[in-house]
C-alpha cells in the first residue's frame, strides 16, 4: 500500500511502519507503538500479536464486521526510554460506525528484549 503512513510522521508507509511490519526491529519504544497504532489501521492481527509482549499478550484479535473502528489518527504525547524499558503516552482518535469520535488516551509500557521492543500493557494512572 502506497501513501502517507498512517500513524502520521508524514513519511511514507513503505518508509514508516511498512518496515516494521515487514520484520525490521523498531528503533525505540515510540516507533513500536506507532507502528501497532498503523497495524490497527490496517488490521494486521499478526503484527500486533507478535508485537505484544508474551507475557500479557491476549488470544488472537478477531476484527469483527459489526464494531471495526475507523481510526482518525495518533498522537504520541510522551516517551519516556530508560535503557531497556520505555513509557509512551498517546492519545487515538477513532470512531465506530456513525458515532462520535472517541479519543483513547493511554500511558503505555514498553520492554526491549533481544534486540526487540514489545508492548506490555497500560500503565495504571
Ligand atoms: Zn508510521
Amino acid at each position: 500500500m502506497d501513501g502517507a503512513c498512517p500513524c502520521g510522521t508524514g513519511r511514507g508507509y513503505a518508509d514508516c511502519c511498512g518496515r516494521l511490519h515487514a520484520g525490521a526491529p523498531a528503533a525505540d519504544a515510540e516507533a513500536l507503538m506507532r507502528s501497532r497504532y498503523s497495524a490497527y489501521v490496517r488490521e494486521d492481527a499478526v503484527y500486533l500479536l507478535r508485537s505484544w509482549h508474551p507475557s500479557t499478550r491476549p488470544p488472537p484479535i478477531a476484527f469483527d464486521e459489526g464494531g471495526r473502528p475507523t481510526w482518525l489518527g495518533l498522537t504520541v504525547l510522551r516517551h519516556d526510554p530508560h535503557g531497556d524499558s520505555a513509557a509512551v503516552e498517546f492519545i487515538a482518535r477513532y470512531r465506530i460506525g456513525g458515532g462520535s469520535a472517541v479519543r483513547m488516551r493511554e500511558h503505555s509500557r514498553f520492554v526491549r528484549e533481544d534486540g526487540h521492543w514489545f508492548y506490555v500493557g497500560a500503565i495504571d494512572a
